[in-house]
């Protein structure tokens, strides 16, 4: 017989196959009540190798599983572009209410009015809060939106006898998604500086110029940026796109910071994307499902995908199919419909006043944070005392603490000892930690987040060398982080024979 582990020396939950017992059974189905009506021969496939394993096995595994991660549920998690913020409970009750978790997508338009008003409301809720003409639910992510608003872009300068608009300007900080749904959409991207954090305009021009106005499309840019900076110029940029016949389009993964506060579509925005997993508190991480619906002016309205919810002069709802100039479908039915109901509980519940203390809560938060480690961190684009705030999130460069010999990560991993998600790294520029607290975490999270800060740097000043074997108290040492994302082990292979 094999020696029992303890909990410490068990760093790895052995994978539920390795749990597997031939014979064990998680559930009794109940008797056949209908005759049995045999497969044929060819539909029958081999058998599948599956886990053999009691309900509570089945349970204790995955309970285990959920409580390996640091988690917005149980933890501090200031992840910096990200708005990994609480999901209030009450978004859950009402997705899993069984008039809208059970509808069928192909359900006559009477029978689910509820449901298309709930549609009909959240599009309306959003084009308000963009300062926006009309807005599709449809894409599943916010790349997924940039993808969908550039092919709506490209859309409404072909019909316009301008198909040659396909460079799209971007700043040197820009969010990977950016240029990569730009590579999807057959859009060349032309980078522009920044300084200081802002857009450098003058860059802004002489790339217009070098490009060849007649060829851009549009300059998208994130504002509040990745440094936690509103740039204030965002007019003069929009201004300068105008002239040049193109437009600004809106990454909107920071909108936390500005709802109810300002609006694109009053700074300039021609187009843009939400993030609803960050901003409006619906689930987010894993892959989704997410959404990313986009907001547009009116006159790209007509590219929009189809079909789009409306509601009809007698006040009753539906579906508007016949948009000729639509760039089509870019996801079944009307998107995540399961996301719509969760953002529309929450903006409900919100209402506009509640949405801009989001925003103002969510920036003092992160000023807070921010003027009690600078002294410590250093942070080059933010200066309380020469009355350079940040916005919903900031950026830290702790160079004097990385000159005693540690390296990002060390720090990084560290948190993880003291149970905070480590925030975004050497984004937007190297060496460098993205911290967003979001409006969820109270006073005393944020005080504790400051304390282990100052701690690890402490621990810094004494004994820089003991960070590289951080973390040491979570089930995953410091892990092979290249192996990890070239080697991968995705597939169990059973028990080796020996
Ligand atoms: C998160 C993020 C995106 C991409 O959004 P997904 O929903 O993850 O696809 C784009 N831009 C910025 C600035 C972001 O933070």
């Amino acid at each position: 017989m094999a020696a029992a582990q303890s909990r410490g020396d068990r760093p790895v939950e052995p994978l539920i196959f390795e749990k597997s017992v031939p014979g064990q059974r998680g559930v009794d189905l109940p008797p056949l009540d209908v005759p049995v009506a045999p497969l044929p021969e060819h539909l029958v496939g081999s058998p599948v190798d599956l886990p053999e394993v009691g309900q509570h096995d089945v349970i204790t595994h995955y309970t285990h599983l959920s409580t390996r991660n640091l988690s917005v549920d149980g933890n501090f998690y200031p992840l910096g572009s990200c708005t990994m913020k609480y999901n209030p409970r009450i978004n859950e009750w009402a997705a899993a209410l069984p008039g809208l978790a059970m509808l069928h997508p192909m359900q006559d338009d009477e029978q689910i009015q509820g449901a298309l008003r709930l549609l009909y409301e959240t599009r309306c809720f959003l084009q308000e809060i963009a300062g926006l003409e009309e807005v599709s639910l449809q894409p599943a992510a916010g790349a997924h939106g940039e993808y969908t608003a550039l092919k709506v872009i490209c859309a409404y300068y072909r019909d316009h006898g301008q198909p040659q608009r396909r460079v799209v300007l971007a700043p040197d900080t820009a969010h990977g998604t950016n240029a990569a749904s730009c590579t999807m959409c057959g859009a060349e991207v032309v980078c522009v500086t920044t300084t200081d954090g802002y857009t450098d305009l003058d860059d802004l021009r002489r790339r217009i110029d070098d490009v060849g106005p007649e060829r851009i499309a549009a300059y998208m840019i994130t504002n509040p940026n990745t440094a936690g900076l509103f740039d204030p110029r965002i007019r003069d940029a929009a201004d300068i796109m105008h002239e040049a016949g193109a437009m600004l389009y809106l990454d909107g993964a920071n909108m936390n910071a500005i709802l109810g506060k300002t609006r694109p579509g009053d700074f300039g925005a021609d187009a843009m994307h939400f993030n609803t997993h960050k901003t409006f508190s619906t689930p987010h991480g894993c892959g989704g499902p997410g959404a990313g619906p986009i907001a547009v002016r009116g006159d790209l309205a007509p590219y929009l995908p189809i079909p789009q919810v409306v509601m009809a002069p007698d006040g009753s709802f539906g579906f508007d199919r016949d948009r000729p100039k639509s760039i089509g479908k870019v996801r079944s039915f009307t998107g995540q419909f399961g996301m719509m109901v969760r953002c529309w509980a929450y903006i409900s519940a919100c209402g506009p006043a509640g949405l801009r203390q989001v925003a103002e809560t969510a920036v003092l938060s992160a000023n807070y944070l921010a003027a009690r480690l600078c002294k410590v961190y250093e942070m080059p684009y933010f200066d309380h005392a020469g009355g350079r705030f940040c916005a919903h999130e900031f950026v830290t460069v702790p160079r004097r603490l990385l000159g005693k010999g540690v390296s990002l990560n060390d720090i990084a991993k560290r948190m993880i000892d003291y149970d905070i998600h480590p925030p975004t790294m050497h984004w937007p520029v190297h060496d460098c930690l993205m911290i967003e607290p979001t409006e969820t975490p109270s006073k005393r999270a944020l005080d504790r987040f400051v304390d282990v800060m100052l701690q690890i740097a402490a621990e810094i000043e004494r004994d820089p060398k003991a960070l590289a074997t951080a973390p040491r108290e979570a089930p995953i040492r410091r892990a092979d982080e290249v192996a990890a994302a070239r080697k991968p082990v995705l597939v169990w292979e059973g028990e080796k024979k020996p």
